[in-house]
């Protein structure tokens, strides 16, 4: 297969899964995650209609920036961002899904106070209750969200989920219910600096399940790129 095959299977199987569930497809936006897939291959999956790419290594991302490798696309930050980094993300990423801690929120706020503009981003929550995941607790949103109301220079647009890694796809489903409920709930009172238009979740193995439970944006790699080759660096 193709990445031109594969972004139109996956277009496609994003389209089903959301006509099953009563949404508009056109309300639901494909994230390439595309680390570790050279500028050549970002590119391909430009020509075969991939709008918007999602990035996990500041690095890595700069690269490819640098080699034009996101032009004519729109360029999101989906993986840990260590506060050291922020400098290199703020305003090269239209949207950072995995804001984890307040912390992190603050250090945000600075970089694109200083710079006059407005990053928008998502928070993250460990919707598992998972040691080894980082992201808010459900119970620490609401608390954090009102924070947010004190960080001029920051837009939260929603939230982001990596659930545990579970057997079957249908396994996840409880958890894209819960973050669709918290989305929900948390979108209902008004906060400055927050319009919770967003929720990130769904991978390759899960997007469609994901949809069918509210995912507006799907992160997916493997699926579109195929298997990555971690033992080339
Ligand atoms: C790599 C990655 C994905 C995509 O994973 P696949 O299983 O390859 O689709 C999605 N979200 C994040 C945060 C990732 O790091």
């Amino acid at each position: 297969m193709t990445i031109a095959e594969n972004v139109a299977l996956v277009q496609e199987n994003i389209a089903r899964a959301a006509r099953a569930a009563g949404r508009d497809p056109a309300g639901i936006r494909l994230v390439a995650a595309s680390k570790m897939n050279d500028a050549a291959r970002v590119r391909e999956a430009i020509a075969a209609g991939v709008r918007v790419f999602g990035e996990n290594r500041v690095q890595e991302m700069l690269e490819k920036h640098a080699q034009g490798a996101y032009e004519g696309a729109e360029l999101h930050f989906i993986g840990h961002l260590q506060k050291n980094k922020v400098r290199q993300v703020v305003g090269l990423a239209s949207l950072i899904h995995s804001v984890d801690s307040l912390e992190l929120l603050a250090v945000i706020d600075r970089c694109a106070a200083a710079r006059g503009l407005r990053q928008d981003v998502l928070l993250e929550v460990n919707i598992g209750g998972e040691a080894s995941k980082s992201g808010f607790a459900p119970e620490a949103l609401p608390a954090a969200l009102e924070k947010a109301g004190e960080y001029g220079a920051v837009q939260v647009r929603g939230l982001m989920a990596i659930p545990p890694v579970c057997a079957s796809p249908e396994e996840n489903r409880p958890f894209f219910l819960r973050m669709k409920q918290l989305f929900v709930d948390n979108g209902r009172k008004k906060y400055d600096n927050v319009s919770m238009d967003f929720l990130s979740m769904g991978m390759s193995g899960d997007y469609t399940e994901a949809v069918a439970c509210g995912a507006d944006l799907v992160r997916v790699g493997t699926a579109i790129f195929g298997a990555r080759d971690y033992s080339r660096k």
